[in-house]
């Protein structure tokens, strides 16, 4: 059966008001800048110092990964080992387990608290992962902090300042914490709630890597905080049974946005630039996009960016621009800021 002109005129006009819509619905949505780590391509990650740095910049949020210690204090550390950004090894050098490593888990917030912070470290070659970044050699007295310790100095700065930057914390493997008969999702969430991040108008987004672990908080302890889904690349084996290719699929997509309120997707998953300048871009940002999902991708470095780009800037302008995040995750928060206010600029 052909179908009338008309009735292909009708859906035409359909089609392009829910485009619109949909675009319009993002265009009211405020592009956001996030300080990965705090100001940690300047000062050691995670320190408060980093944090510090990072406030002063101005960007809408600023990070927190967070751990457990022995005796069940959230801690603000990338991962759950101590021998990459502290001198543990030297301290307590009978405390590694067995594959070497030095675990957060396996230390008491008191013995943590004895511990130098330093500038990430190749555990293989004992030298900077990022050489240009604060030198190894200047031995300051920088701590790891505690997740309470972290808020009430964003809290503090937000009063004495009058702003308002945004917490975005990371709940680090479930899994394993699980594996060691510790609930870091509840831990969190007590001292989140203690400090009134429980409404879903507060100032912050929980990220986490495992599913579970966030529809847990959705629909176990009733969480109405922003909830945002990360996504790995499958060979790093970040969280056991978790397919990442299958969710950046349609279908896992749609899936995600059922818990979830944003999609943390690492750079390469949305795009790829070849040696002559031509960019791909693959179908993510999109699928969540239709889903309702805002897209926050990490991260942005300039001293390690994507095959072929060439600088911060350009990379800020294939996100933002030709592909359309709503969010950056970056190491230089100071660039992020400046990139979005000249954009905003401009466009008026
Ligand atoms: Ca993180």
């Amino acid at each position: 059966m052909r179908k009338s002109p008309l009735f292909g005129a009708v859906l035409l006009i359909v089609l392009c008001l829910s485009f619109a819509a949909k675009v319009e619905a993002r265009r009211g949505r405020k592009r956001i800048i996030v300080a990965h780590r705090g100001a940690s391509a300047y000062l050691p990650e995670h320190t408060l110092e980093a944090k510090a740095l990072a406030y002063g910049m101005n960007p809408d949020y600023i990070e927190q990964d967070v751990a457990l210690t022995k005796d069940a204090v959230p801690i603000v550390i990338h991962d759950h080992y101590l021998d990459t950004v502290t001198n543990v090894a030297k301290l307590y050098p009978k405390r590694k387990r067995k594959d070497g490593r030095y675990y957060a888990i396996d230390f008491k917030l008191s013995e943590i608290k004895r511990l130098r912070a330093f500038e990430r470290i190749d555990l293989k070659t004992g030298k900077a992962v990022y050489p240009q970044r604060f030198p190894l050699k200047h031995k300051l007295p920088f701590r790891i902090p505690t997740l309470e310790e972290e808020i009430q100095l964003i809290q503090g700065l937000n009063a004495s300042t009058g702003n308002n930057v945004g917490m975005y914390v990371e709940l680090k493997a479930p899994w394993f914490h699980r594996k060691e008969g510790k609930n870091i999702a509840k831990a969190v969430m007590k001292v989140l709630r203690k400090y009134g991040y429980d409404k879903p108008s507060a100032k912050i987004y929980v990220q986490c890597f495992d599913p579970k672990c966030l529809r847990y908080l959705r629909y176990f302890l009733g969480v109405k905080l922003k909830l945002v889904q990360l996504v790995a690349n499958n060979d790093w084996n970040e969280t056991p049974g978790v397919d990442y290719d299958k969710m950046l699929t349609a279908t896992g997509i749609k899936k995600v946005a059922r818990y979830a309120d944003g999609l943390g997707p690492w750079i390469p998953q949305l795009f790829s630039k070849n040696k002559k300048g031509k960019i791909k871009i693959t179908k993510v940002v999109k699928r969540a996009h239709a889903e309702g999902l805002e897209v926050h991708p990490y991260t942005a470095r300039a001293d390690s960016l994507p095959k072929n780009v060439k600088s911060q800037t350009e990379l800020f302008r294939i996100l933002f621009h030709r592909i359309g995040v709503d969010g950056v995750f970056t190491d230089f928060p100071d660039k992020g800021v400046n990139f979005l206010k000249y954009n905003r600029r401009r466009r008026r």
